[in-house]
């Protein structure tokens, strides 16, 4: 989404004055390499328990989840991030949903108390080299952190 002016598309971040989003997956793999840019799922629960509700799997037929009604809420809440996000989110699983700067923990936590692999909403990808000042995109230039934390950095 943008706008064209002057045979010239400007983004609609520019437009909005909004931090510019990160490059989609494929990109960010085409720049920095796959190994850089991958990194594991965090997993919160014992092999043989449900991902969702943290229960025993009972049924010898199913690997991950003790039901599909868990199988279905699980990937609904944490595989949403196929396109422009899911960059961003490997950096999250880099740094296992904790903050950099002050060590707090921010999975998403559900009804079950179970830790997900997604954000709760308070963590925030940081440039340790602005993007104003040259930073790039590269896995090492980015950072996970709390929003107070955030804000600390750029105070500074
Ligand atoms: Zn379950
Ligand atoms: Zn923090």
């Amino acid at each position: 989404m943008g706008r064209i002016v002057n045979e010239i598309f400007i983004p609609q971040w520019k437009i909005d004055g909004k931090r510019r989003p990160l490059p989609p997956l494929y990109e960010a793999v085409k720049n920095y390499g796959e190994k850089n840019v991958y990194f594991d799922k965090p997993q919160y629960v014992d092999k043989g328990f449900c991902l969702y509700c943290g229960k025993k799997i009972t049924n010898k037929r199913r690997k991950s989840y003790c039901s599909d009604k868990c199988s279905i809420v699980f990937q609904n809440t944490t595989v949403w991030h196929r396109g422009r996000g899911a960059y961003g989110t490997n950096i999250l699983y880099r740094d296992n949903f904790t903050c950099q700067d002050c060590d707090e923990f921010h999975a998403l936590q559900n009804e079950y108390g179970v830790y997900l692999p997604v954000s709760d909403g308070q963590l925030d990808i940081h440039h340790i080299i602005p993007v104003s000042e040259g930073g790039g995109d590269e896995p090492k230039n980015l950072i996970t952190l709390c929003r107070e934390c955030h804000k600390k950095r750029h105070k500074k």
